[in-house]
């Protein structure tokens, strides 16, 4: 007779996949749910691992804090994007750490490459805003003994060749890197497989059991599967898998598009973050410029105003992309919460049930850590990190 699953993961995403990656590793019994979704994030993410970037309000974060500002453009880029708190920051740092050995771990069990790569990351200063800002975040960065460095124009125009002359320099963050997102997931999941788990890729969650006070099964179309644990990786639907327990999951879709072109020959060596957007080349030579930050709920459409704001950010970091042809965008949904932090671990009252989501623009960066975490919580160890700041109970808001 089959032993039932320790654990269930709601969520293919590159949440769910690193959860059940971690988890059969610790030879837990694993089944990943996956009911691909439009709009899924992690399969229209730019793979950015920007651990100290993503922290101090840059990469995606300038865009989100721009849109989400007060209508003074000056007075807003003066005060800069808010910073995230340390322990995110610590966090983050950690799972960008880990990812060297994962992807050689990744390559062994799955022979897949996820395309990890040593780029940094560049903050582009265009004029004196941008310099004080750059200077405070700096300034931050040594507290905490993050590596970065000032580059003169000159320096600038070496290291990248094709970055505008009009910059003043730029402040380059070492140890942020990029990834290829799909490869990730997927890695994650053969990986998970590789190591005894089961994978139902086609199949929706549609109900939670709930007894006594217990999660004891989930419900997909064939019937019931029981289980010690469900984990909560549905994404920016994590607030639907939460109602299944009666929980109220304060998770929120927050749309980003993203344009890739045409494959080009190598022009960068970093990753670059500027007010306006950023861009990265991929080891196929794809270059990807992101992102919109929108408030639209489960929309996942393209517009035209995006291609535009983005085109024009793009060409003004690198003029040489006004001659070179958009080959696709397309957009994603981020799964945000109220403080920009994800939630992770158990819902008090609850047994059984665990979060991994919320996870917004920085669930490629710290999915290593969340499915490391999660997996300890699920074999009832300590979890290598405190997850005391990003817990459910910081909202207080079981229905
Ligand atoms: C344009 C864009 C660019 C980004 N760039 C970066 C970046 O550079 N770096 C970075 O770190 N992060 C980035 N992010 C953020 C990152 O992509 C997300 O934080 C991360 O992918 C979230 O992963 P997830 O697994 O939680 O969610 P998802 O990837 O959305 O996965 C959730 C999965 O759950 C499934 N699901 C939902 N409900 C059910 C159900 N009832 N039953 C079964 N399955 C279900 C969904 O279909 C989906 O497959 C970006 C996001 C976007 C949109």
């Amino acid at each position: 007779m089959t032993r039932s699953p320790d654990v269930v993961v709601v969520g293919g995403g590159v949440i769910g996949s690193a959860v059940a990656y971690y988890a059969a590793k610790r030879g837990l019994r694993v089944t990943l749910i996956d009911q691909p979704k439009r709009g899924r994030a992690t399969f229209a993410s730019a793979g950015g691992l920007w651990a100290a970037g993503e922290s101090v309000g840059l990469g995606c974060g300038v865009i989100f804090h721009k849109s989400a500002g007060s209508p003074d453009s000056d007075s807003r880029r003066a005060a800069g994007p808010s910073h995230l708190p340390r322990s995110f920051l610590d966090f983050s740092v950690l799972s960008n750490a880990m990812f060297p050995q994962l992807a050689q771990e990744l390559r062994e069990y799955s022979g897949m490459d996820i395309e990890w790569e040593r780029t940094s990351l560049l903050f582009l200063l265009y004029d004196e805003l941008d310099e004080s800002f750059a200077q405070s975040i700096r300034d931050r960065c040594a507290e905490k003994s993050l590596g970065t460095e000032w580059l003169t124009t000159d320096e600038l125009a070496k290291s990248e060749p094709v970055v505008t002359r009009h910059a003043r320099g730029a402040l380059r963050f070492q140890d942020d890197d990029q990834v290829n997102p799909y490869a990730l997931a997927t890695a994650f999941q053969a990986s998970a497989r590789s190591l005894g788990a089961t994978v139902l890729s086609h199949s929706a969650v549609q109900a939670l059991r709930l007894e006594s006070g217990r999660v004891t099964g989930v419900g997909v179309s064939t019937g019931w599967i029981p289980c010690d644990w469900v984990v909560n990786a549905a994404g920016a639907w994590a607030g639907e898998v939460g109602r299944m327990a009666r929980l109220e999951i304060p998770v929120r879709p927050v749309r980003g598009q993203l344009i890739g072109t045409e494959t080009l020959p190598r022009m960068l060596t970093a990753c670059l973050s500027t007010t306006d957007c950023y861009l990265l080349q991929k080891k196929h030579g794809e270059i990807l410029i992101g992102s919109t930050t929108e408030e639209v709920g489960f929309a996942t459409g393209v517009t035209h105003a995006a291609v535009k704001t983005l085109s024009a950010g793009a060409v003004r970091a690198i003029p040489c992309l006004e001659h070179v042809h958009v080959k696709r965008i397309w957009s994603g949904l981020r799964p945000a919460t109220p403080d920009e932090l994800p939630i992770l671990g158990p819902a008090a009252g609850l047994a059984g049930y665990l979060n991994a989501c919320g996870h917004f623009r920085t669930g490629i960066v710290n999915a290593p850590l969340t499915g490391l975490i999660v997996s300890e919580l699920a074999a009832g160890e300590p979890p290598t990190f405190s997850i005391e700041p990003f817990s459910f109970s910081r909202f207080n808001t079981s229905a």
